[in-house]
């Protein structure tokens, strides 16, 4: 016979009494206590999963309720069961749900921050640098179309002016080396402010506003463009839309049909204009803009002088939609342009 002592609560009261519940062999629990004495077979108890040393529940059919710390003898209790008799109640197997949801939803935000961390940018930049170049041409053209329909209206910037802006980027185009699909856009942008773009496909859009704001510095100009033919050369923009359209990837990397990618293009202007490229993706493109200054002999402090020239043009604020937003000029990134220009050598990833 197993035996324990439980507090009972006749389910129409909140007061509770103390009773000893025993099992006796012929399967028939007795509850016997101050003026209670019931008997019934132990299978019409509904028995609560034992959860650690939490004081554990038995629901009577009559709704009067059982509970008791001594999880050691109810399980002797349950152990006593066939099997198929061992049957959960309603309650419980929705408390059971409701446990295994919640350990389901732990697990999928994991995954889910394991994904979007390692597995995403890492899926994206394999789909980026596989990707035709015909398709990033198409998709930087189809992106600049669309922005030339709501943000950008055409230059207006003097002719000598955007002719001297052309000069510095045919010099910084042949210190790039490759054989350069890069291609210069001004363009007119009073909403964003002083900016400039990577479209995919070597695309590099400068807004009238920044040609302005470093028009007696050059240097300057040429590092700012300079970041941006690194975030080019490393597809910063189509992984970074990729990123932001899993499905597009997912249907690209498992399919291997990058066709799908065109689909990009809808989403690209928001995620140029929007988005933040990664702490990473900026350091990676701010190493090639060094690389790319040294090789045309222009200091890399130029691009210190830039991001922070930007910076006072949008009133310090992060609020202002334009380069900020997009490239926030960190403390570090600072110091690592101006350690370059004292080294003369290009910073080491991270
Ligand atoms: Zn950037």
């Amino acid at each position: 016979m197993i035996s324990l002592t439980a507090r009972y609560f006749d389910g129409r009261t909140s007061a509770s009494h103390q009773v000893t519940a025993s099992l006796h062999d012929d399967g028939t629990l007795r509850l016997v206590g101050a003026g209670i004495d019931r008997r019934g077979p132990l299978t019409a108890v509904r028995i609560a999963d034992r959860l650690g040393n939490v004081p554990r529940a038995l629901w009577l059919p009559d709704g009067a309720k059982l509970e008791t710390p001594d999880n050691d003898a109810v399980d002797a209790m349950v152990a006593t069961l066939p099997p198929g008799r061992r049957a959960l109640g309603l309650v419980h197997r929705l408390e059971r749900q409701w446990r295994f949801a919640l350990g389901a939803l732990a697990v999928t935000a994991v995954l889910a921050f394991l994904g979007v961390e390692y597995v995403l940018p890492a899926a994206a930049e394999r789909v980026a640098m596989l990707a035709p170049v015909e398709l990033e041409h198409a998709l930087g053209e189809e992106t600049l179309e669309a922005l030339d329909g709501t943000l950008f209206a055409p230059s207006e910037l003097p002719p000598e002016t955007a002719g001297s802006v052309i000069v510095r980027f045919e010099h910084l185009r042949r210190a790039v080396g490759f054989d350069a699909a890069l291609r210069l856009e001004l363009r007119s942008a009073p909403a964003i402010g002083a900016n400039a773009f990577a479209l995919p496909g070597g695309i590099l859009v400068v807004t009238d506003e920044l040609v302005t704001l470093l028009e007696d510095d050059y240097d300057a100009l040429a590092a700012v463009l300079a970041h941006e033919v690194g975030h080019v050369l490393e597809r910063h923009s189509l992984r970074a839309a990729l990123q932001s359209s899993a499905t597009a990837l997912l249907i690209a990397s498992v399919l291997g049909d990058v066709t799908s990618l065109s689909g990009l293009a809808a989403t690209l202007p928001t995620v140029l204009v929007d988005a933040r490229y990664s702490r990473r993706f900026e350091a990676d493109a701010d190493r090639e803009a060094i690389r790319i200054l040294l090789r045309m002999g222009v200091s890399p402090a130029a691009l210190a002088t830039a991001l922070e020239a930007i910076e006072r043009s949008h009133g310090g604020a992060g609020e202002v939609p334009g380069y900020l937003s997009s490239h926030p000029p960190t403390a570090d990134r600072l110091e690592r342009a101006r350690a370059a220009a004292v080294t003369g050598r290009v910073p080491g990833k991270d």
